[in-house]
């Protein structure tokens, strides 16, 4: 895909805030002019520096203001050479000290220059036009910038060096020469070579179906890996669920007091079981509340109970069920949910058989918050749930975003549109419109096809300096 960028564009590449070491990126046909007008080179030692910015090579030096010739930093720069860079034409990197007023000090010299400011993701949408990467490598890029899990950041790693592409690849080859057939077909109109060449067709497009499909079936583990899950965490007052929280997530993060009530705000933090992102809400108790502050805890509570994918109902087994016990149990009986009778390392008070009895067909665990026991087995049960008790394998994941699962099945659909019109008897003509149309799906989500709205719409997402 030809490209050529009329402005060099440049960003702070960093994340804000101070840091060790902060980059500044500069890319485009311009990008060699301005870093020669504000880097000046050291040469070290006895070695002389052989060209101004040998590529591919840290050369350590002085950013000047070109116009005053005030020392701005020391950095480390490296030029990288188009094609041979990330985005495809000339970059350097200027690695600054990671002030926040220096980068933006050095930043705007740059753009005094005659560079813009980056817009978000635009160093990786040069990239992507000028061919260096295709658009499911683009949209990984941003996914494993943004991983909060590892799983989730070595599915992206992998779809980043291309194993969705590699996948779709045969498939695409397939329709391609069904299509190549069909168009021959068309024109040797003889009646038996129509036969025979429509039963190989037929297969071909099964083929093709039966692997988008397979493809199709990672999904719904894509999407676990990718966006998580929410879990409340719910009960009484001072049944434990902060300290089983903090359990769950293994660090202290929910405030635990021994006063009834205190959880008044609800906490939400991330954790990962399995390699599934698990958004665990800490909820206020349940419980009539007595002043406005608890109320409006509660209140919150009942709608992060509304929005759970899961609940964890939390019971103190150190004493017998009481009222506020049945109300919570009878409040969640619609919801998905897992009982943990906690407080395991206490004598116990609480008769299972009392839980069972109102909560027939929940699983139940026996934790200890405070001595861990039990809460392995918890997460387990946890994953059991979530995956419906099948196989859960996120190392094998290659399907997480929604876009590619959208293609995938307006391809897969196209396709069995062709296959039906063929096994009713149309003409190839009828069939090669659907099958042209499953290509260009197959062809949006590598970016072969592309449609501007689409790109706007995935590199608004990426941050600035990408
Ligand atoms: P919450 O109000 O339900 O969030 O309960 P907290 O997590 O704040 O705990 C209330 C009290 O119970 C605190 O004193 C905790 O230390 C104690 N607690 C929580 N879990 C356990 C446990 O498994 N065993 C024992 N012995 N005490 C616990």
């Amino acid at each position: 895909m030809g490209y050529a960028s009329e402005d060099t564009i440049a960003a702070i590449s960093t994340p804000p805030g101070p840091g060790g070491i902060g980059v500044i990126r500069l890319s485009g046909p311009k990008a060699q002019e301005i870093a020669r007008a504000v880097f000046h080179p050291k040469s070290e030692g006895t070695m002389p520096v052989a060209s101004f910015l040998p590529p591919r090579r840290a050369t350590f030096g002085e950013i000047r203001d070109p116009q005053t010739g005030e020392l701005l930093d020391e950095a480390v720069v490296t030029f990288f050479q188009g094609p041979q860079s990330y985005t495809g034409e000339d970059v350097v990197e200027f690695s600054c000290h990671g002030s926040p007023v220096v980068l933006r000090r050095v930043l705007d010299v740059l753009l005094e220059l005659g560079a813009r400011a980056a817009g978000p993701g635009e160093f990786t949408l040069r990239a992507f036009l000028n061919g260096r990467i295709d658009l499911t490598q683009a949209e990984a890029i941003r996914d494993l910038i943004e991983a909060q899990t590892t799983t989730q950041a070595r599915v992206a790693l992998r779809q980043m060096q291309g194993s969705l592409s590699q996948r779709l690849q045969p498939i695409r080859q397939t329709l391609v020469e069904a299509i190549v057939q069909m168009e021959t077909a068309v024109e040797f109109v003889e009646d038996d070579v129509l036969t025979e060449s429509r039963t190989s067709l037929l297969s071909r497009l099964e083929d093709a179906i039966a692997h988008l499909e397979e493809i199709a079936a990672h999904y719904r583990t894509g999407r676990l890996v990718r966006e998580g899950i929410h879990i409340a965490i719910v009960g009484k007052p001072n049944v434990g669920k902060s300290s089983l929280f903090n359990r769950l997530l293994e660090r202290e993060r929910a405030i635990v007091t021994e006063i009834p009530g205190t959880t008044r705000d609800m906490l939400i933090e991330t954790a990962s079981i399995a390699g599934i992102p698990i958004h665990l809400v800490d909820t206020a108790g349940l419980r009539e509340a007595t002043d406005r502050v608890e109320r409006l805890g509660i209140e919150r509570s009942r709608q992060a109970i509304a929005d759970a994918d899961l609940l964890l109902v939390v019971l103190d087994g150190s004493q017998s069920l009481d009222e506020d016990d049945r109300t919570v149990l009878a409040q969640t009986s619609s919801v998905p949910r897992l009982i943990a009778i906690n407080k395991q390392d206490l004598p116990e008070r609480l008769d299972p058989e009392s839980v069972r009895a109102l909560a027939p067909t929940t699983p139940i665990c026996r934790v200890s918050a405070v001595t861990g026991q039990g809460v392995d087995e918890l997460r387990q049960h946890i994953v059991e749930i979530l995956t419906s008790g099948s196989a859960f394998q996120p190392e094998d994941v290659i399907l997480t975003n929604a876009r590619h699962y959208r293609l995938i099945r307006a391809s897969c659909e196209a396709i069995l549109r062709a296959r039906q019109a063929l096994l009713e008897g149309y003409s190839e003509e009828v069939a090669l419109v659907s099958l042209h149309d499953a290509l260009r799906s197959l062809g949006e989500i590598t970016g072969e096809v592309t449609i501007e709205d689409i790109l706007d719409q995935i590199f608004s997402t990426f941050c600035i300096g990408k």
